[in-house]
């Protein structure tokens, strides 16, 4: 099922270079260079589905052009609503990949959750999209892709926020997270502010620089789950290869606020000392905490936090002045938890019950 098309994506290209490749196209056949101009908006801010759909353009033009350059699509496999008003999306690529988008209303908000990689090679323990394995990395036309699809829905839905927290580990696809990054932010593009925008990591040290040296005032998540490297190693393999240490030294490094991501899996991580140990790697980094509930009926092996537990451990950081958030469980009923509808999709049984409602990408 994969693609044998050789045409450029023209969604696979930042707004500056899709400009200059189509100004040079045009230039080459005599065309005025508004022209380019005109395909460079058809892209994002007033998508269409095809070269052929660019109606500004003289019927020739469209053809020739459609010869070279391509606009590529994602084709919507499944929409479930929960009740709490998030809605998660599958999307089916061009060689039959599955990857999915949640939106979480919040208030004002709408936040994008959004998947970087078919499947993930970390293998988190708690996670059902490792448990699926590495299939392939996105590429900029099927991450930025996901929000161009949900505008092009009638009604269409326009994120406020992005969080790379769906599918896949993004700083492990920094060669295409990184021009996604700028197709999401410019404002030739989909215009969605840097500070809107969170990219969040296990830990990937190069792919933190690499994220700290763009101008752009993009967010960091770290998913830490467990204070000590003992602990992590058991929890995240990929821990051998960025021990805590250097995650945490990263963190400092980093010229804004990082959060940290800690999912609370009941008698695993959620006991007295792992929030002192926390609280301790918090205050290293000035780090904002937010206190991930495992899904009711838990997975792979792992139970929630209980309510009050979870409640006395914001505390315990709170205590210790570390700013601290517990946040809400969303889509239960629909089970909104990273690789879980496409795992129904491939009618694979994850070693869980039925209701295998985790809260991932958490890395
Ligand atoms: S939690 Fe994130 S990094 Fe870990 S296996 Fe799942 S998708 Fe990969």
């Amino acid at each position: 099922m994969a693609t044998s098309d050789s045409r450029i994506d023209l969604l696979d290209l930042e707004p500056d270079v899709a400009l200059a490749q189509l100004r040079t196209w045009m230039n080459e056949r005599g065309e005025p260079a508004y022209r380019a101009t005109q395909v460079l908006g058809r892209l994002w801010q007033k998508p269409v589905r095809t070269i052929d759909d660019i109606s500004e353009l003289p019927k020739a033009l469209r053809e020739a052009l459609a010869v070279d350059f391509r606009i590529s699509s994602l084709e919507l496999a499944t929409r479930q609503a929960s009740i709490d008003g998030t809605e998660k999306f599958l999307f089916r690529l061009d060689d039959g990949q599955l990857i999915e988008t949640v939106a979480i209303p919040d208030g004002d908000r709408l936040t994008f959750c959004i998947s970087s990689q078919a499947g993930c090679a970390l293998k988190c323990a708690f996670c059902a999209t490792g448990a699926m394995g590495f299939q392939r990395n996105l590429r900029p036309s099927e991450i930025a892709g996901q929000v161009r699809e949900l505008r092009m829905l009638t009604p269409a839905i326009v994120p406020t926020n992005i969080v790379f927290m769906g599918m896949g580990e993004p700083l492990m696809n920094w060669k295409a997270v990184s021009p996604t990054l700028t197709l999401l932010n410019d404002p030739r593009a989909l215009g969605i502010g840097a500070r809107h925008i969170t990219i969040s990591t296990v830990g990937v040290l190069p792919g933190i620089q690499a994220l700290a040296a763009r101008p752009e005032q993009f967010r960091l998540a770290i998913s830490i789950h467990a204070p000590s490297d003992e602990l992590r190693q058991t929890l995240m393999p990929v821990n051998t290869k960025y021990p805590l240490a250097e995650v945490i030294e990263a963190a400092k490094e980093f010229d804004r606020r990082v959060t940290f991501e800690y999912v609370m899996l009941g008698g695993v991580n959620d006991q007295p000392e792992h929030a002192a140990q926390l609280a301790q790697l918090a205050r290293e980094c000035r780090a904002f905490v937010n206190l991930i509930p495992l899904h009711p009926g838990g997975g792979m092996g792992f139970h929630p936090t209980p309510a009050p537990v979870i409640a006395s451990f914001a505390k315990a950081l709170r205590g210790r002045s570390i700013e601290t958030a517990i946040r809400r469980s969303r889509g239960l009923d629909i089970a909104a938890a990273c690789g879980q509808l496409r795992t129904e999709r491939l009618g694979r049984r994850l070693p869980v019950a039925t209701e295998d409602d985790r809260e991932v990408h958490v890395a």
